[in-house]
């Protein structure tokens, strides 16, 4: 049985979980809406990419990216 792996927000990248909550361009759009600007990629995992917003990220959206994630 195939199962269709592509993001159904943009249909363009396989649905993994750094693209679904960074990569993708809804994402971006969620992330811009709410702190007015996207986040960057890394290379890596999404748990790379959390990690590295928590603890590098500024102090004021520590709290919103785990809330929201
Ligand atoms: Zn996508």
């Amino acid at each position: 049985m195939d199962i269709d792996v592509t993001c159904p927000m943009c249909n363009l990248l396989p649905e993994t979980s750094l693209h679904l909550f960074v990569d993708c361009t809804f994402a971006q759009d969620c992330w811009r809406k709410t702190f007015g600007a996207g986040y960057a990629s890394v290379e890596g995992t999404f748990a790379c990419w959390f990690d590295k917003a928590v603890n590098n990220g500024q102090s004021d959206n520590k709290e919103d990216v785990v809330m929201l994630c």
